[in-house]
């Protein structure tokens, strides 16, 4: 029997229902596969409601695999924040403004995107041996396929989770040494569980190539666990060892210089933001050499809102 929550899959059956958290009003869908003896593996969608893509990778995930070839237990929450899904917010919980993604490992007794930081972790991540995570440019994001793995002080967990990483058919691998605190991969990785976030497609838009593209590398990791049965496909990752983020220092409107997946040199100008009358209050130039990872595509900004980062 595996236990999940209020949920549970006797060996050799597939679930599906409702994951239910104390204190929170929207239920998960959850699949729980529970195959012969393995690892645990958990897969994610929708911790950004908006990521259609990733989502849609997920839900697609959960109805194609079944217990019959799985070596071990997967558990697919493909949207992990209903809440955000419904309301169609944008980086944020809808009730208490906080990004779900920089909560882990969460609060029992926080506000909604704490609370459900907490619960997640303790039901889901805790309940696993790996994480995938899947992500992508939001409603307002332009983006390019990477991954992400932290790069934690333990170092088998830091190499496990860089090979999972290298397991889609994507160029660009960032290795994050905690530039974004409380993320689901960083959190997951300083508990011993190996973890990544895999982001492809962008702004709100469902694409079917980008779904597949998140399926087929998920499916990859789970044959080099030998969760799937099957040949594991290796690729020439490109290696980041920084994520600059760029923010608006206030209000106003963004007019980005470069384009997604461009590359850009140190000094090189990466937009101006402007007031309302269309005067400059600042120009951006990148700190580093790097390939332009996503780009915001919003013309109104807000204050400390995202603009862009560079992978280094
Ligand atoms: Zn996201």
């Amino acid at each position: 029997m595996w236990e999940f929550g209020n949920l549970a899959a006797s060996s050799n059956e597939k679930v599906q229902g409702y994951l239910e958290f104390p204190d929170i009003e929207e239920k998960l869908p959850l699949f729980l596969i529970n195959g012969q003896e393995g690892p645990r593996v958990l897969i994610i969608g929708g911790i950004h409601g908006c990521e259609y893509t990733s989502i849609d990778s997920a839900l697609k995930l959960g109805q194609s695999l079944n217990p019959e070839e799985v070596k071990g237990k997967v558990a697919i929450l493909p949207i992990a924040n209903p809440a955000s899904f419904y309301s169609r917010s944008i980086y944020v919980h809808p009730r208490d403004g906080k990004n779900l993604n920089r909560m882990f490992p969460g609060k029992e007794d926080g506000t909604d995107a704490e609370r459900l930081a907490y619960w997640l972790n303790e039901t889901a991540i805790k309940n696993v041996d790996y994480l995938i995570d899947l992500h992508g440019g939001d409603m307002i994001e332009a983006l390019i396929p990477f991954t992400i793995y932290h790069v934690t002080k333990d170092e088998q967990v830091a190499e496990k989770s860089k090979e999972m990483a290298s397991l889609f058919e994507i160029e660009y691998v960032v290795g994050s040494s905690g530039q974004v605190p409380g993320s689901t991969y960083g959190a997951a990785a300083e508990q011993g569980i190996p973890a990544i976030i895999a982001e492809a497609g962008q702004q709100g838009i469902l694409s079917d190539e980008n779904s597949v593209l998140l399926q087929e590398g998920t499916k990859n990791i789970l044959r080099s666990l030998g969760v799937l049965e099957g040949e594991v496909s290796r690729f020439k990752s490109k290696y980041l060892s920084k994520f600059d983020w760029y923010r608006a220092n206030q209000r106003g409107l963004w007019y980005p210089s470069v384009k997604i997946g461009e590359m850009v040199r140190k000094g090189d100008k990466l937009g101006d933001l402007t007031d309302e009358f269309g005067h400059v209050v600042k120009t951006f130039h990148s700190d580093t050499n790097g390939a332009v990872l996503f780009l915001v595509t919003s013309l109104a900004i807000n204050e400390n809102d995202p603009l862009l980062a560079v992978g280094e």
